[in-house]
Formats: C-alpha cells, sequence, structure tokens
C-alpha cells in the first residue's frame, strides 16, 4: 500500500487548563492586540461578563448577537456592532454559535479571533465557517477565519447541562468519525479522531452521570479540542451534510441531530471503508462501530430518533433532494432514495 497525504496547518496558539481564562490579557499582550470584542449568545452573559471585566479598558464592547446556524442578519447586526467598536480583535466566549458568529465577522473584516470555548462543538481549531440565508446553509473554509489563539478552559463547561454536553460531545464524536474514512486523512487526523473519539466516549457518561466532575469535564474538552483538529485536517462527507440540511433548510437542531443520525450514517458506511470502521470501534472500544455509537447515544439519554427533533415524514423528500443536489465526498456513493431509506430510519 502506498502512503500518500497533503495537510495544511494555521497557525493557532492553544492554552489548556482549568482557570486559564484569566490569562487572556497577558496572552493578548504577547499577540500585539489592544482592544476586544467580546462576541456570545444572548443568554449566556456570566462568563462574558467576568471575562469582559478583565478587560478593562482593552474591552471594546460585547456583542451578544450570536444564534444557531448564524443567521445572515445576526451577521449584519454583528459587523455594524464591530465597525462601531473599533477591536482590534474578536473574542469569542460561547459555543459553536458564538464562535460561528465571531468567524462571519472575521471573513468580512480581517480581525484575528480568540475563542474561549464553552461546549465541544470544536468549531475553535478550523478555518471552517456557515452562514444560514433564506433557510440554506453555506459553509466554506478560509484562513481569515481561523482563531488566531483558542483558550480552554473546562471550568467554562461546568454549568453546560447534562444533556446539551452530551449531545455537544457527539457532535465532536461526528467530526472526528468522518475524519477517519475521509478521502484526504492524513495520519496526524487519524491519530487526533481516534483519541478524540476514546477521550469523549469516556468522558461523556461521567458527565451525564456526575455533571461536576471536573476530570471528566477536562477530559470532554480535550476530546472536543482533538476532533475540531480532526475536523479541520480532513473534508466531511454525508454526515454532515445531512446534518446541514436539517439545521439550515428545518432548524432541527445542531448537536442533537448529529446524535441521531451518526450511526446510521456510520452502518450506511461501514461496507465501503471497513478499517475505518475498525479504527472507530477500538477508540469506541467496542467490535462495532455503528453499534457502539448507538449504545453511546443511549447510555447518554440522548434522542434516538428525528421525529423528537421536529423533523417529519413528510420533509424526508424534500431533505433528500437538498442533500441530493449538494457535492460531498463520502466513501459510499448515496443515491436520493439511499438518502430517503436513512432519513426514514432516522425518524
Ligand atoms: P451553541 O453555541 O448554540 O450552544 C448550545 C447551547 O448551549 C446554547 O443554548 C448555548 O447558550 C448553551 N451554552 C453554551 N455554553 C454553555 C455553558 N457553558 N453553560 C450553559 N449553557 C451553555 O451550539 P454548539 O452545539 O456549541 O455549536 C453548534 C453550532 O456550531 C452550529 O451552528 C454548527 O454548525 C457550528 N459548528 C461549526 C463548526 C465549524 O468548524 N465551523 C464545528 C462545529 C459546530
Amino acid at each position: 500500500m502506498s502512503i500518500r497525504f497533503t495537510s495544511e496547518w494555521q497557525r493557532c496558539r492553544v492554552v489548556f487548563a482549568s482557570g486559564a481564562r484569566t490569562t487572556l490579557g497577558a496572552e493578548l499582550d504577547a499577540l500585539s492586540l489592544g482592544r476586544a470584542l467580546i462576541v456570545r449568545s444572548p443568554g449566556r452573559s456570566q462568563f462574558a461578563d467576568e471575562i469582559a471585566g478583565t478587560l478593562d479598558q482593552r474591552l471594546a464592547g460585547v456583542c451578544a448577537l450570536a444564534a444557531p446556524h448564524v443567521p445572515a442578519e445576526c451577521v449584519a447586526a454583528a459587523l455594524a456592532e464591530t465597525d462601531r467598536a473599533r477591536a482590534d480583535a474578536i473574542v469569542a466566549v460561547g459555543g459553536g454559535s458564538a464562535v460561528g458568529l465571531a468567524k462571519a465577522i472575521a471573513l468580512n473584516r480581517s480581525l484575528p479571533i480568540i475563542a474561549l470555548p464553552t461546549t465541544y462543538a470544536g468549531s475553535e481549531m478550523t478555518s471552517v465557517y456557515g452562514m444560514t440565508e433564506d433557510g440554506k446553509k453555506r459553509t466554506g473554509r478560509d484562513a481569515r477565519v481561523a482563531p488566531r489563539l483558542v483558550i480552554y478552559d473546562p471550568d467554562l463547561t461546568m454549568s453546560l447541562p447534562a444533556g446539551v454536553s452530551a449531545a455537544s460531545g457527539m457532535n465532536a464524536i461526528a467530526h472526528a468519525v468522518e475524519a477517519m474514512y475521509a478521502g484526504n486523512v492524513s495520519p496526524i487526523a487519524t491519530a487526533a479522531a481516534a483519541e478524540a473519539i476514546a477521550s469523549l466516549s469516556r468522558s461523556l457518561p461521567r458527565i451525564v452521570a456526575t455533571p461536576l466532575d471536573p476530570d471528566a469535564r477536562a477530559l470532554a474538552m480535550r476530546g472536543a479540542h482533538l476532533a475540531g483538529i480532526a475536523l479541520e485536517l480532513a473534508t466531511m462527507g454525508l454526515h454532515h451534510k445531512i446534518c446541514h440540511v436539517l439545521g439550515g433548510s428545518f432548524g432541527l437542531p445542531h448537536a442533537e441531530t448529529h446524535a441521531v443520525l451518526l450511526p446510521h450514517v456510520v452502518a450506511f458506511n461501514a461496507p465501503a471503508a471497513p478499517d475505518a470502521m475498525a479504527r472507530i470501534a477500538a477508540a469506541l472500544g467496542t467490535s462495532d462501530a455503528a453499534q457502539g455509537l448507538r449504545d453511546l447515544n443511549a447510555s447518554l439519554q440522548l434522542p434516538a430518533s428525528l421525529a423528537t427533533l421536529g423533523f417529519t415524514a413528510s420533509d424526508v423528500a424534500r431533505a433528500a433532494e437538498l442533500v441530493t443536489a449538494a457535492t460531498y465526498p463520502n466513501p459510499r456513493l448515496a443515491s436520493a432514495s439511499d438518502i430517503r431509506d436513512l432519513l426514514t430510519a432516522a425518524l
């Protein structure tokens, strides 16, 4: 077997420690960045306020406009706030929604992003951005949106409810799973993906049982970091494409949709990617990847069907049509009827 791969790296400083959020000012100094605009979701003021307080004179403002799937109207309003604030950097405090809005700002204003993640979405490690306009989610890659600095402070995830933690962690596992069978996978992506799946599949059940377990929180965040690296270094396939359609066009919740669909897509792809499936199963500590993911979902008490997330039988045909119209890499070719069957099974 000949080994061939290409990989490209974005320059990113990562600081990972309990309490690391207090280093933000010093880290900004080290990067010669002055005034920072904090970006967060509307309901999530707790940590953002604390972090804003540590910035003192360097706080350029707080933009609390982040929303799931980065709606275009939020981006327009956030750009107006950014222009008013005259910031040198965007500091995203929150989950994938806050990081996503920071990325949309960076894409339009070429400002560096500092991310302090509070979920396991993993967006902070990638140059992938997404935006939703007219009911369609558009994604792309651009070096300008890759955060320049990521401060991982597991204490920031302590308040993340058990159910949200579990779903967010399954979203991270989905990045790692699809990286395993990506056509452009590189050794570092495979290694990161295996470590991500192992860290998350062991920590998430502990978090659901004991949400304030600091070691489990740190292990899950380590897994999310590694899953984000895998996502950055590999191109995502059928699973992510379906999730984007269900989130962008049908308003389904992002992380839970990932959790419900993943075992179905893995079962569909299994015959075409036996080596990747063996690596996923090994990382899960099981013998069958799809069954291992199904069992993990059940142990995390996550929703087991798309119906519980608001998807209906009458949505299946249009969703399958939208997925089929998109281009994406995948180890197994999926026809419109395959996707309809898969969605119906997940329903
Ligand atoms: P999110 O940011 O919307 O957070 C989920 C929920 O958790 C929200 O209600 C939020 O207010 C709450 N929350 C966040 N942190 C909390 C905390 N510490 N305590 C209590 N509540 C908290 O969603 P998400 O799942 O983090 O991210 C999903 C979004 O990220 C999607 O839009 C997805 O497309 C995007 N994403 C992008 C990438 C990428 O590389 N571009 C990767 C993964 C996900």
